[in-house]
Parts: structure tokens; sequence; C-alpha cells
């Protein structure tokens, strides 16, 4: 289970240089990174950023004219992404089908910036079957004003019940506001079960200490708590992959952070596209060591 069947070699390894246009474009206007250098961050992070990225159906950001003017969400093809950028069919709730975007090399993920694209979302499964989910994420959203410290606390407490349940998570940092916790899984089950565990834990939490958490979506129930956002786990939803640029003010990275290490941190967003070489440098440390990676199937809850 879990494999993905390689497409037939019909063109050699993809693994080239993508030609980008518009090197000299800012794309961060704020912080004053261009296209070529969100380029030379995906190229170098690209080896880092795969095993996660992958071979799953993904959702883009692209802003064609930089982070500061319109961007939009595209999950299908538009024409023009380029021939590292794959197709898998997937059947719609109305029974239809569509084609979602994947890629398997650093070329697919360049084509998809020399594109506009910023940010990479990806599914909780993987395009050889989409069906079978291979990770749960609990993504913590804190209502505004609430301090960082709070998400650290409520992140390590969600690792804590997890463990209790004989689950090994993976703290990221989203480099907007918030954490994500990440359990992988073996496949195996389905869709309905993958959605059931994650909203009765996330239910579960809330119910335990409903002043800290909620598990509903709404704004106004959100005052003062963590929204425990367990939506990320549904057919067709996606989350914001490790390593992905964000379109934000300072071209911020969501990045894998080691659980002793998140204790230090400040704030969601400590590293920007102009990191690259730290962040190779930190993917080497005791504290990253097969971070995402464990052998465990979802428990009866
Ligand atoms: P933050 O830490 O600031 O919350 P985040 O990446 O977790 O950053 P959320 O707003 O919580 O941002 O969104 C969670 C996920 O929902 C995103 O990572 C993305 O995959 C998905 N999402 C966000 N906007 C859209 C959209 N317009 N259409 C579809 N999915 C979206
Ligand atoms: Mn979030
Ligand atoms: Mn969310």
């Amino acid at each position: 289970a879990g494999e993905v069947k390689p497409e037939k070699a019909s063109k050699p390894p993809a693994d080239s240089i993508v030609e980008i246009s518009s090197r000299e474009r800012v794309v961060f206007p704020d912080s004053g990174q261009t296209k070529g250098e969100l380029a030379d961050y995906y190229t170098a992070i690209a080896p880092l950023m795969l095993p996660f990225a992958a071979e799953r159906p993904v959702s883009l950001v692209r802003c064609p004219q930089g982070r500061a003017k319109k961007c939009f969400f595209q999950k299908h093809d538009s024409g023009g992404l380029g021939d590292a950028v794959h197709h898998v069919p997937i059947k719609e709730k109305d029974g239809g089908t569509e084609d979602y975007l994947f890629v398997r090399d650093t070329t697919g993920i360049l084509q998809c910036v020399q594109m506009g694209t910023i940010e990479f979302h990806g599914w909780a499964s993987r395009s050889g079957d989409v069906e079978k989910p291979d990770r749960m994420i609990f993504d913590l959203d804190p209502d505004e004003g609430l301090d960082f410290d709070s998400v650290k606390q409520a992140a390590s407490d969600i690792r804590d019940r997890l463990a209790e349940l004989g689950l090994t998570s993976f703290a990221m940092l989203s480099g907007g506001k918030g954490v994500h916790v990440v359990v992988p899984l073996r496949t195996g089950h389905g869709w309905d079960a993958h959605k059931d565990f994650a909203r009765r834990f996330a239910e579960a939490m809330a119910m335990a200490e409903p002043e800290r958490f909620t598990a509903t979506m709404s704004k106004a129930k959100r005052k003062g708590k963590i929204f425990i956002d367990w939506l990320r786990n549904q057919r067709g939803s996606t989350a914001v992959l490790p390593y992905s640029a964000r379109a934000r003010s300072g071209a911020p990275v969501a990045v894998p952070i080691g659980w002793g290490e998140l204790k230090d941190m400040e704030d969601a967003h400590p590293f920007s596209i102009s990191d690259a070489d730290r962040l190779l440098k930190r993917s080497r440390t005791k504290a990253l060591t097969g971070w995402g990676f464990a052998d465990q199937r979802l428990p009866d809850l």
C-alpha cells in the first residue's frame, strides 16, 4: 500500500533546468525578493520538499503580478504549466471527473514557479491512490490577538494526547500565524475514517478545555481560543506543504521544526525564502532527523 506507480518512462527524467522569465520582477514588494530569488529558493529546497510534496495532488497559489496584487488558488490545469506538471483524474462529488495537478521533481516545482506560483498546498493522499490518506494535519488557528505561546502550548498538548493514542506527530510552523501538527499514517483506511478520527480528536480536545480550544470554524466562537482546524483532513482539502513559500509579507516559508526547538520560536514565520542555506543546514540537525516519517496506522478512537 502507499506505492505510486511510476508513469511510463517515455521522456528522460525531467530534472533539468527550467527557464525562468522576468527573474528581476519583484514578487515580495515589502521585503524585495524577486521571481528569480523565489526560483532559486525552490531549486535549493526541492530535495527537502519533494519527499512531502511529490505525487500529491496540489493546489497552487499563483500571484503572477506579485503577492501584493491579485492571487488565485488553482486546482486544475489552465494550460501552460509545463510537461513536468502532471495530471491525475479525480472523481468529484457530483459524479464527474476533474484533472488535478501533481509534480514529482524539481522541474515540476520550477515550472509552477515560472507560471507565478508562490505557494504549494497538498492533499493528504497521493495521486497513486487518492482515496487512501497517508497523513493527518491539525492546523492550529489562533484567534486574533492570541499570543504565540498559547499556540506552542496547544501544539505540544496535541502531541501528548496523540502520543497517548500511540501516534507520533511532528510540528510545522505555517509561515503565517499558526502551527500544523502533522501525523504521518500508513495507508489503508479511507476518507470517512480519516475525517471522523480528526473531528473526534479535535472535539475531545475542545470538550476537555473549552476555554482554550474550539473545534468549530465559526470566528464568533473562537474569541480568545485556538481553532483546532481538523477540516484539513477531508477529501479534497489541502494544507500548505513543508517548505512552501507563503504569499505573505516578508516572503516567509512553512518549516518543519523539532518539538524541542518549538519552545524557542517567537512566531510562526522565522524563516524566509532568503534562508535556503540555513534551512538546508538545519535539515541535517538531529532535531529534524526523521521529521515527518513514522510507520503507524490510524487507531480506533
Ligand atoms: P496560518 O498559520 O496563518 O493559519 P495556514 O496555511 O494554516 O496559515 P489557513 O488559513 O489556516 O492557513 O488555511 C489552511 C489551509 O486551507 C491552507 O493551507 C490551504 O491549503 C487551505 N486554503 C486556504 N485558502 C484556500 C482557498 N482559497 N481555497 C482552498 N483552500 C484554501
Ligand atoms: Mn492555519
Ligand atoms: Mn485553518
